[in-house]
């Protein structure tokens, strides 16, 4: 398995910031690739979740927006924009850390019709992690 620890170390939660705290990447022979946060709200773009950046960045360095050899990783499972996203960059395995209870493209899609593999990372000790920063973020959010 990837060591995606440190990457979810890296994120930090600032007293204020507005962006919820979401790291996603893209993957290619067991490495990282490209990578990316949410910044939305800082960059004042609804499109700037961590998978579009991932996504932009890597189109933009391998100059094919085609990204069908990539594996995307991300530590909150992708909204309905991002999983457009990730269909318009024919990306086809996707791993998510924890669920989006709230904003998942599962909301809106039939799990009949998805046509891509989208698993979970099993790993408790990691989501735990994250799920504390996640919750530590909407605790400073509600101050
Ligand atoms: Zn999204």
């Amino acid at each position: 398995m990837m060591n995606f620890e440190k990457y979810v170390n890296k994120i930090k939660v600032k007293s204020n910031t507005k962006d919820v705290p979401v790291f996603s990447c893209l993957i290619k022979d067991e490495k990282i690739a490209f990578f990316s946060y949410n910044n939305s709200y800082k960059r004042k773009k609804i499109t700037g979740h961590a998978e579009i950046n991932a996504i932009n960045k890597a189109i933009r360095k391998v100059n094919n927006a085609n990204l069908s050899d990539f594996t995307l990783f991300t530590t909150l499972e992708p909204c309905l924009m991002c999983y457009g996203a990730i269909k318009q960059a024919k990306i086809n395995n996707v791993v998510y850390l924890t669920e989006n209870i709230k904003m998942s493209f599962r909301n809106d899609v039939n799990i009949d019709e998805i046509k891509m593999n989208i698993t979970k990372l099993e790993d408790l000790k990691l989501e735990l992690k994250y799920q504390n920063i996640i919750s530590d973020f909407f605790k400073h959010k509600r101050k």
